[in-house]
């Protein structure tokens, strides 16, 4: 199976957040234009209330994802994240060492929960092919050595490392980036309200018809969602088990690791962050699922960075107190 064949059944199955408003159906609202597009690995719609001159903000907007895509995106063969992982040679761009930056400081806040050295170990899982498969345990902790934040050298102008076979995934940070680009876009137009959907991890700016926008959060374990939000200038992002995984004799292998051990993070099914930066929503959502419930949720009281929304593996659900 093809890889965006396997995202898109992924993206059908799962149906991760389901993003709608109040006043869909309503016939006397305004009309709300809406466009989809196949980017960052997953669908991405952008919805702005008002007539058809919206398109064309919503086609910039679009833009810049795919910009940010091909900037991003460790298997495209031509960027300089590619050259950084595959022939060493050190990342100079400033938009990326912005975006690393902030991926080492939370990688450092959450005690390595959330390490973009992850990249050998995600490769062997198999988890960017079409059939992961689960390696021996003599190859994770092989490659496992070549994992950890120290391995990085960051300056004002220059990514290194210090081990040649240490490579970097942006996977748990690109996505949310995406749609910072796209608000960005969007606000420069000077939109006050506007929705933005990258395969269930969504930012809702401003409100709709004078109301909140209202967000939807899939259950992790059966059909339809568990809960809304009413939200307004706020991301929601959710990692969960069943968006990449497979099974091998009754135990299910997902594609958010554990840097510690090299095997997916075990005790939760997903997690929900709500924050007002799509790109820490999206970080956190990955770093607490790694955490667990305990350490994470008193990693939030404390930082007080996020909400957030936690259903365990047992389907049991936890919030942080903001949310309660
Ligand atoms: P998705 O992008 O599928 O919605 P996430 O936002 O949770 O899911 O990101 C998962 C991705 O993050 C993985 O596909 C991988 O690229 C990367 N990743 C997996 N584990 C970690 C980790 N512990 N720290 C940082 N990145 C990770
Ligand atoms: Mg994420």
């Amino acid at each position: 199976m093809s890889k965006k064949l396997y995202t898109r059944i992924k993206w059908i199955l799962t149906f991760i957040i389901i993003a709608f408003n109040f006043f869909g159906c309503n016939k006397s609202s305004l009309p709300i234009q809406k466009q989809t597009r196949f980017l960052m690995d997953t669908y991405v719609t952008i919805q702005i209330p008002g007539g058809l001159e919206q398109i064309q903000i919503i086609e910039k907007a679009f833009d810049r994802i795919e910009a940010i895509d091909h900037k991003f995106n460790i298997l495209e063969q031509n960027n300089a994240l590619y050259a950084f992982n595959n022939s060493h040679s050190p990342v100079q761009d400033k938009e990326i060492l912005d975006l690393i930056q902030t991926a080492i400081k939370i990688g450092s806040q959450t005690d390595g929960a959330f390490d973009i050295t992850i990249y050998p170990l995600m490769k062997h899982w198999g988890f960017f092919d079409k059939s992961p498969s689960l390696p021996e345990n003599k190859d994770i902790h092989r490659l496992l050595m070549h994992v950890g934040l120290d391995k990085l050298l960051l300056t004002d102008n220059q990514l290194s490392k210090s081990d040649t076979l240490t490579q970097i995934d942006l996977g748990g940070i690109a996505k949310g980036y995406a749609i910072k680009g796209a608000l960005e876009v969007i606000k420069e137009a000077g939109i006050q309200s506007a929705l933005i959907d990258a395969g269930g991890d969504i930012y809702a700016l401003g409100e709709l018809y004078g109301k909140p926008w209202k967000v939807g959060i899939r259950n992790p374990r059966g059909e339809g969602i568990i809960g809304s939000f009413n939200i307004s200038d706020l991301a929601v992002v959710t990692s969960g088990d069943y968006e990449r995984f497979f099974e091998k004799d009754g135990v299910k292998y997902h594609h958010i690791l554990d840097p510690k051990t090299g095997y997916p993070a075990r005790g939760l099914a997903s997690v929900s962050i709500i924050a007002d930066n799509p790109v820490i929503a999206d970080v956190l959502s990955t770093a607490i699922f790694v955490m667990g419930k305990d350490k994470g949720l008193a990693f939030l009281e404390k930082t007080k960075l996020a909400e957030a929304l936690i259903v365990t593996e047992d389907n049991q659900r936890f919030s942080t107190s903001g949310l309660q």
